[in-house]
């Protein structure tokens, strides 16, 4: 296991969440730098503005809008394979797989087919169901569903 901060801007987690993302991003640089993966996947983006959020899902770049997504809690981070240089995002999916796994091991969430660079800490899921408005509780909204948007990212 590598150790020392590599990644300062992690100071952008959540601090209770920090932990398994830390663990994870370097246990990615060390399995890349033993050659045991083919890639260095870095941390990409971490906290998201909700500004940012609003221009993504304008884009087209995300499926998320403001405040619906993990990045807006400091709960999610995008990893990247960095190659060479640059952030590459046309690997194989048997190379996305790598990020999968080791975030499995450190009870991180990377299960989303179209977004497999986001790494997400389960903790939002619940956050998110407790920031559902209640039908009961808004008045005239009966009529709503009930079921929460399915969005992320
Ligand atoms: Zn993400």
């Amino acid at each position: 296991m590598a150790t020392g901060m590599m990644f300062p801007d992690f100071d952008e987690v959540h601090p209770l969440a920090r932990g398994p993302f830390v663990a994870l991003a370097n246990e990615l640089h060390y399995l890349w730098s033993k050659g045991l993966i083919p890639v260095w996947f870095r941390p990409f983006e971490i906290y998201r503005t909700p500004q940012r959020q609003v221009e993504m899902l304008r884009t087209g770049k995300s499926k998320a809008g403001p405040w619906s997504s993990a990045h807006q809690y400091g709960l999610a981070v995008d990893f990247v394979p960095y190659i060479r240089g640059s952030w590459s995002w046309t690997v194989p999916l048997t190379t996305w797989d790598h990020l999968r796994e080791q975030a499995h091991k450190v009870g991180l969430l990377n299960d989303i087919e179209w977004d497999r660079a986001h790494v997400e800490h389960p903790a939002f899921a619940k956050l998110r169901a407790a920031l559902q408005p209640k039908v009961s509780a808004v008045p005239n909204a009966a009529h709503l569903s009930e079921q929460p948007p399915k969005v992320r990212g």
